[in-house]
């Protein structure tokens, strides 16, 4: 049977090593933190998980906390009042059809990691370089890098043609609290837009004490919400996250005001540039390694994919190893299976990357229309599981009027 070696233990590589366990494949996985270190570190991730993507897991059956991790039921978008302090000038909320969770990854991969070596894999606790790379791809038949934001992926080239920013776009910072106040009806994600400082979102999540929420902060660089640098204790954290809320969205300070952190890992800042890469590493050898997942399109968190991505990634990759039998993996089966995946994520690449940029004027006022149509308001929550559903409105004026005038139509039929 084929062998194929996995290099990294997150969200894409995983999936993969799992879906080949399953069918007789040897799989031999090297990452370079134990299960013990990822439960005791850091958050690394918010990992809001949409239908599709949990359909992958499900389909796996690696779906272990789906009973235990509160759901997110729905999507809300508020903007800030420029003139009126304290009030909104958007609002409106839509239930999702199909939940979506987030579970801490803390708990996750290292749980994910002791079951494949239970079943079967091979797991090693190395960081992985070049020899170490050169070393698998020796001895197996297929080397994939899903080593995610880490130094390794570098080797794999900027493609420069599908990477607008060469530079990060936001300061971010998560904070994993209890406490918040639930929001009504249903729980969601609260997305606020605050034109030239940033965003700030936040929603149910599960972590090691149990059901919490992780708030998300995106604030533009050199902003108001660019202010993490002299943070020097998980405290200063959490004061400085609810500074934010204080100053620039009062209805969501309101909700936090009991709020406290879930632990002193509950915490992370950071920047990254948004990068696509060419899938294929050619190794002094001559030999090629496969990136998969934030290894070769790593998005902002500002729309909430990532782990969205690594998952279908994953499953369009696992496919194309099955439909592969015994053939060889070539450089153009490499890079055909990165342009299947990329059929879809190109188009999640392109609304993250306008988000950063500021929504253009239609995007408003779709979102604007949002208030009062709710079967839009529905349709624009629901898209957070397929991004690409948002085309071609979302860069296309015209289609955005037609796109309002289909929802208004509707209503008026309805009257
Ligand atoms: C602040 C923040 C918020 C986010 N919020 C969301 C969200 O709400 N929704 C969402 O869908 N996504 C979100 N994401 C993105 C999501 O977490 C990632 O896209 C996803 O985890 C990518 O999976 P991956 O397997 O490609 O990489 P990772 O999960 O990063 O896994 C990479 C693995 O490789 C290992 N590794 C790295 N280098 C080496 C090496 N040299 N040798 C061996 N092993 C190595 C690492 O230890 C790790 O195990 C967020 C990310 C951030 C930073």
């Amino acid at each position: 049977m084929r062998s194929i070696a996995i290099v990294g233990g997150g969200q894409a590589g995983l999936p993969v090593a799992f879906g080949l366990l399953a069918k007789g494949y040897q799989v031999t996985v090297v990452t370079n933190r134990t299960p013990d270190e990822i439960r005791q570190g850091k958050v690394m991730s918010s990992q809001c998980m949409f239908h599709d993507a949990l359909e992958v897991e499900r389909g796996l059956g690696i779906n272990d906390w789906e009973d235990i991790c509160p759901p997110v039921e729905g999507i809300g978008f508020a903007v800030p009042h420029p003139e009126k302090a304290g009030e909104r000038a958007v609002q409106w909320s839509a239930p999702l059809e199909k939940v979506a969770q987030a579970t801490d990854q803390r708990i996750k991969m290292p749980v994910w990691l002791e079951q494949l070596e239970q079943r079967g894999a091979t797991v090693r606790y190395q960081d992985v370089g070049v020899a170490e790379l050169e070393e698998l791809a020796a001895s197996n038949d297929l080397v994939l890098l899903a080593g995610g934001k880490g130094e390794i992926v570098k080797l794999l080239e900027r493609d420069a043609s599908r990477s607008p920013y060469d530079k990060p776009q936001r300061a971010l910072a998560l904070t994993y609290i209890h406490g918040l106040e639930p929001t009504p009806n249903y729980s969601r994600v609260s997305f606020n837009f605050i034109p030239g400082v940033g965003e700030y979102f936040v929603f149910p999540t599960y972590t090691h004490s149990g059901a919490c929420d992780v708030m998300v902060f995106e604030g533009m660089l050199g902003g108001p919400m660019d202010c993490w640098n002299n943070v020097n204790t998980p405290q200063e954290h959490l004061a400085t996250s609810l500074n934010i809320l204080n100053t620039f969205l009062p209805w969501e300070a309101e909700r936090a005001r009991k709020v406290e952190l879930t632990d002193a890992g509950g915490i992370l800042a950071g920047r990254f540039a948004p990068t696509v890469r060419k899938p294929v590493l050619t190794l002094p050898s001559g030999r090629m390694v496969l990136g998969i997942g934030d290894a070769v399109t790593t998005n902002d968190p500002i729309t909430g994919q990532g782990s969205n991505n690594a998952a279908k990634c994953a499953k369009v990759y696992l496919d194309s190893i099955l439909e592969r039998g015994e053939q060889p993996f070539t450089r153009e089966w490499m890079e055909q299976t990165f342009e299947t995946y990329w059929d879809y994520a190109r188009l999640v690449v392109r609304w993250t990357n306008s988000m950063l940029a500021g929504p253009a004027p239609h995007v408003l006022q779709v979102m604007g229309a949002a208030q009062t149509l709710p079967s839009l308001a529905a349709e624009l929550a629901n898209n957070f599981n397929h991004p690409p559903n948002n085309f071609p409105w979302w860069d296309d004026a015209q289609a955005a009027e037609q796109f309002i005038a289909q929802h208004q139509s509707r209503v008026a039929q309805a009257a």
